[in-house]
Order: structure tokens, then sequence, then C-alpha cells
């Protein structure tokens, strides 16, 4: 079992300004986290940052702090009552960057407690930072032994993924070129990032051969389609003879071809379907390249709930009798707190269900369409290979910038939009609707319910 944490960038922050407020002294804190738990990995969602009062505080020194023992009753009590997992965290020296001997006595005794005090099932852990950038942490398991933490995720303007890249195999000669625009590390991280495409399409399959020749360690490909002889001309890594071919298959054989050593985690159903769905809760990042509202519902409640940060990607030509009027194409980036797909009214619940309905019940669709309560779905849209490329290429270089912030530190954007008709570009930033789901606090990091995302899910095939 691997274990790892996800932060949002405020209460990272936010935890960040008061430990660090008085370097002289140690400071400590605890957290209240939600859980995501897969066969694979078992990650904290980091909800609350709650800071030890001063008068708690018995003794702070420069390598000790006492707290007392009210003040962490205080919060396993809050942590059982709202369901939630507790974390520790203190602060430590520049020069001690993980748990003493000392933490070692003392947090054994306090997540003993923690065990009887706290009912909510799960693991709860101990963080320890002895700079802003350094921050080290260990879950306490019931049987009072230890196991690391082994990725933290700081999610927000920015993606941080703070890891021992130490462990990371040294970088073939071929990574070169990149090494020397963004460096070595961000090479190092690629390495281990699982990163998910939905949907290998003419976008999808774009983004998947560009994360490929990146260097991405994995790649969790969902999509259910078998490929057509007409889809030749947009699918990267496909040819003529692919006909009736899973498409995930194309990519898997793709990736091999290519030979940089990446996994393939291929999914072969459409992520309307739960155990779809499941395998993204092991993603770090997701692109969504998907054409329907039903997939794109899906992303964005994911992007709320465990928060997995998702770029949202369309494409729309708009051709009248075989000529062009307008091309508009789009990457969203779907955070916590800013506005989702629903939001920006780029998805209805009035055709989530029309496309439901077309693959679980057409005769009631066709009943409901008849009868206009139902929308009329349209035929394939047109799509040409520059302008899926394109928007594939802009949705790579956002995920760029939020590793390296190439595009500037403070550049707040969670949208960009491209006029090809024009040689336009665009971008937006928009919160959330009070009223929409996503901007819904009780459904922020809200982690792992039952049923998933609080959707009734279709039956498995
Ligand atoms: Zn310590
Ligand atoms: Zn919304």
């Amino acid at each position: 079992m691997r274990y790892t944490i996800t932060f949002q960038e405020e209460s990272y922050n936010e935890l960040i300004k008061y430990l660090f407020s008085d370097t002289k002294v140690e400071r400590a804190a605890y957290a209240l986290c939600k859980l995501s738990v897969t066969a694979n990995e078992t990650r904290l969602l980091v909800r609350e940052i709650i800071p030890v009062a001063e008068e708690d505080i018995i003794e702070a020194t420069k390598t000790n702090i006492k707290i007392a023992n009210r003040s962490f009753l205080r919060a396993m009590k809050r942590a059982d009552i709202t369901k939630h997992v507790f974390l520790f965290i203190h602060s430590h020296p520049k020069e001690y960057l993980s748990h003493s001997l000392q933490d070692d006595r003392e947090e054994k005794m306090l997540f003993k407690t923690a065990y009887i005090r706290i009912k909510t099932p799960g693991i709860h852990g101990s963080l320890v930072l002895s700079a802003p950038d350094k921050p080290v942490c260990r879950i306490w398991l019931e049987n009072g032994n230890t196991a690391p933490v082994s990725l933290i995720r700081v999610i927000g303007n920015k993606f941080v993924f703070y890891t021992d890249l130490s462990k990371v195999d040294p970088l073939p000669v071929f990574f070169d070129r990149q090494i020397r625009a963004f460096g070595d590390e961000i090479q190092k991280l690629l390495r281990v990032l699982n990163v998910g495409v939905i949907g290998v399409g003419g976008t999808g399959s774009a983004i998947a051969e560009q994360l490929i020749r990146l260097g991405v360690g994995t790649l969790t490909i969902v999509d259910g389609e078998k490929f057509e002889q007409s889809n030749v001309n947009r699918v990267y890594g496909s040819s003529i003879n692919d006909d009736k071919k899973e498409k995930i298959r194309i990519v898997q054989e793709h990736a091999a071809t290519i030979g940089i050593g990446t996994t393939i985690i291929p999914e072969n159903k459409p992520i309307t379907f739960l155990s779809a769905t499941e395998k993204l809760k092991d993603c770090d990042v997701i692109f969504g390249c998907t054409d329907d509202n039903w997939g794109r519902s899906i992303l964005t409640k994911l992007a709320v709930y465990y928060p997995i940060p998702v770029f949202d990607l369309g494409v729309k030509i708009d051709s009248e009798e075989g000529k062009i009027k307008n091309i508009q194409g789009r990457v969203t980036t779907l955070l916590g707190r800013y506005a989702c797909l629903f939001c920006r009214e780029r998805i209805s619940a009035k055709r989530i269900q029309a496309e439901s309905l077309a693959a679980l019940d057409p005769e009631q669709l066709k009943a409901l369409q008849k009868e206009g309560y139902a929308d009329e779905l349209e035929t394939p849209a047109p799509a040409v290979i520059p302008f899926t490329t394109t928007i594939a290429a802009l949705a790579i270089s956002e995920f760029i910038h939020r590793l390296t912030g190439y595009m500037g530190e403070d550049r707040e954007s969670n949208e960009v939009l491209m006029m090809f008709d024009r040689t336009l570009i665009k971008r937006n930033k928009t919160l959330s609707k009070l009223e929409c789901f996503c901007g819904d606090t009780l459904n922020i990091l809200r982690g792992d319910v039952e049923p998933l995302l609080d959707i009734t899910w279709r039956n498995e095939i």
C-alpha cells in the first residue's frame, strides 16, 4: 500500500504561514482529512488546518514543543464527530529534516489515543516540516507501526509534488533537450506521475503522444471505443490497418514502439462505468478528452471531491455545407473553488440525461424526444487534425506551466480559449457559482463516499 497526501494550495500556504511565522520556536497544528482509498493507494485529503492555540502551548523552544493534552483531545474529538482522520503537524529547525527519536516516543502514545478516540475508519499520520518546501510525513498504523508517505501534492495555481526524487532511476540521455529547458527535477518528477487520459481520439491521442514523449512514467488510459478507419486522419499512433482494434490497444502498442518505458494502465470501458472512474483515483492529474457531457460531468465531480486537477479539452468546428464558419478550442482547468463545467454552462443536466438514456434506454429517449422532453443528440461533429492537435498542445503547455511556473508565478487562469479563425487566444479566471455543487464547501475534498461521487452508476458489463 502506498500512502500519499493532497493539500489545496490555500490550506498549505495557511499552514506554512502559521508554522514559520516565528522560526525561533517549534510550532504545531492539526489537520482533519478525508480519505481516498484504492487497491494501490491510500490518499489523505487535507480539509481543515487547526493551529494549536497559544494557551495550549506549555513550552516551545527551538527544538521542542510541549502541548496540553486538552488541545489534541479537542482536535481528535472534532475529527471523530465530523468523520475525518487526523494529522499531527509540527515544525523543526532546518537541520532536522525528519521525525526525531523523541517524536517516535511521544507519537506512539499520541496515535494510540487517536485510534481510541477517533472512530472514523482509516489511518492517521504525522507531518514534520523543517522548511516550507521540505514536508516529511509518515502514517501511524493501528498496530503501532509506521509507514512512509511517498508523495505530498499541493494543488492550486501551481502543482507541487514533494517526493524523494533520488529514488528515480538515472535519466536516459534522450531527455537532454527537455532537461535543458526545465531542469532534471521536473524530468524526474514526470517519471513518478500517473496521468489519466480520458478518451484517445483526436485530442486524446495527441495528449498521450506528448505525455509519452515528455517522459511521464504512468498513463491511465480510459476509452471503451474501437478504432474505425475514419479515425485515421487524427489519431496518433494509428494506421489504416487498425480497423476494429480497441483504441487503448493502439496507445499501448504505440507507447511500446516509442520505447521510453511508459507504463500504460488500460481501461477498456468508458468513464461512465464505476470501475473505470475508480482507476482514476490513483491519478495525479487528468486530461479530459471525451466529447460527451456525461463523461465530462464525472470528471467535473472528481476534480471537486478528490481534488484531482482535470484539464478538460474541447474543439468545435462550425461548418455549413462544407464551409468553415468558425473554429473554437478551449482548455478548461478544473480545480476546487474555480468554476466547473456546469457553472460555465459547458455541460447540462438535460444533455447528460439524453446521453445516458441513449446508452441505457434508447426507447425511452425516443419517447422523451418525441414529446420534446429530451435533447436531440447530433450526428458526428466535424474534426480536423491541426485543431485537435493545437488544443492538445495548449493543454500540455498549461500542464508544464503548472509544474514550472514559466507563465509567471502569479498567473491565475482556469480557461484558455483559442479562436482559430481569428488567430486569437483569450483566458479567464472564474470562481465557482455558489448555487453549484462545486461551490459547496461540503463537497470540496470530500473524498470517498458511498456511492462514489454520489452518482447512481450504470450496471457493469
Ligand atoms: Zn519533532
Ligand atoms: Zn460548478
